[in-house]
């Protein structure tokens, strides 16, 4: 008997028929002589009312009281799909995170979790009661109810599966499976069987919106195995796990693209020790997330241009605090360019083969695209290219790497 973790987002329960549907997947499991805890969503669009009410109320909602609003979506769901399972015939009661209790940091609308004491849920899964326990939720500190984060509901699953010492955590969601790339892109991309934890962090930080990353990073922690698979086809999805399991390596597993990039250039910053201390540190302390950075080699040894990449969301604050210290700084000019786009190949086996650098920007070359800025880790290269390209150049470096599906 297996004990697993099955989880359904907000489209997978997006209407009552499609939660009786959810019911009959679970009933599959239980029948199959599993013991069961599901994690939902709400249904889908739900949160977005939520959080839209909370702002028509004050520009500025209490967090607590936001939390208090937002958690309730989840509460519906679960209520209902307990209903659906007993309708089975199948025992079945819903949790919310404080009953159970789910521990947060108590860091309300982005709470990271602490800890699930799961006894007394786990002695009602023994004697066969299916739990279905709300997501997104925990409570903190401050006995109120906390929010995990826009998608935290995956990364409720995957710390339950921790606690509970599930053999699986089976998401299930509107995609069948990790892609080694964008399908709506990239006709050819292929679904992967299995991906590593690694990858999977690359992939989902980098656009891949497929797992919330918080979750990806809790499942490598605790090397919990986590299935990405299709609510509606009955088709193997991805294994997400450990590099041992992968017998099959490739050297570049996926391609992803992020085209929520400004690049962002100083021109004529005096070369000197401290200088990026100086830039970084007041972007850094307005929270402006900078990414890829390159500085010029300065050809008179007094001045360089530096030039990295901020989130569209950021640049109005990055632009504000360089401003404020241009005369301190001492630049000369602040240019941006937002039509860029970070295109990333991702694979493990990176780490033991060379060339595969060399094979992007021959590939990139070939296309006649130009590359802005590169950068990379030990299992990824990315460059920053116009995103005009984004199509090309993702095409052209799928098959280069031999992705492309027969
Ligand atoms: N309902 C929450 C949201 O929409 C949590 C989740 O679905 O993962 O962000
Ligand atoms: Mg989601």
């Amino acid at each position: 008997m297996a004990r697993i973790v099955m989880k359904f987002g907000g489209t997978s329960v997006g209407d009552i028929d499609r939660i009786k549907n959810v019911a009959n997947r679970v009933k599959r499991e239980v029948d199959a002589g599993n013991q069961v805890a599901v994690v939902l969503s709400a249904m889908s669009g739900v949160t977005n009312q939520l959080v839209a009410w909370c702002n028509q109320m004050a520009k500025l909602p209490d967090p607590r009281e936001y939390d208090t609003v937002v958690a309730t979506g989840e509460q519906v769901t679960i209520g209902l799909l307990a209903i659906g399972l007993q309708e089975l015939g199948l025992e079945a009661r819903s949790w919310c995170g404080w009953q159970i209790p789910i521990r947060s940091n108590g860091v309300h609308g982005k709470a990271r979790i602490d800890s699930i004491d799961t006894a007394r849920m786990s002695a009602a899964m023994a004697q066969g009661q299916v739990a279905v326990v709300a997501g997104f939720q925990a409570v903190g500190p401050d006995e109120r109810i906390s929010t995990l984060g826009r998608g935290g509901s995956d990364t409720s699953a995957v710390a339950l599966a921790a606690a509970l010492g599930a053999d699986r955590c089976d998401i299930y969601t509107d995609v069948d499976g990790i892609y080694t790339t964008d399908p709506r892109i990239v006709a050819k991309a292929r679904k992967l069987h299995r991906i590593t934890y690694e990858e999977m962090l690359e992939l989902a930080s980098v656009g891949a919106k497929v797992l919330q990353t918080r979750s990806v990073e809790m499942a490598m922690k605790h090397r919990v195995r986590v299935q990405v698979l299709s609510s509606f086809e009955d088709k193997p999805g991805t294994l997400v796990c450990d590099e041992d399991e992968i017998v099959e390596k490739e050297l570049v597993s996926g391609i992803a693209y992020s085209r929520d990039e400004t690049k962002v250039t100083l021109t004529r910053v005096p070369d000197r020790p401290g200088v990026a201390a100086s830039i970084f540190g007041p972007l850094a302390d307005a929270s402006v997330n900078v990414d890829m950075i390159v500085q010029n080699v300065s050809e008179d040894g007094r001045f360089t241009d530096l030039t990295f990449t901020v989130a569209h969301t950021d640049l109005e604050r990055a632009r504000e605090v360089l401003n404020a210290a241009q005369s301190s700084l001492g630049f000369e000019r602040l240019s941006d360019d937002p039509d860029v786009v970070k295109v990333s190949v991702i694979g493990v086996g990176m780490r033991s083969h060379a060339g595969i650098a060399q094979k992007m920007f021959q590939t990139l070359a070939q296309e006649g695209i130009n590359i802005q800025v590169i950068s990379t880790s030990e299992i990824k290269i990315s460059v920053l290219i116009a995103e005009k390209y984004t199509e090309l150049a993702l095409r052209a470096l799928h098959t280069a790497y031999g992705l492309d599906a027969a």
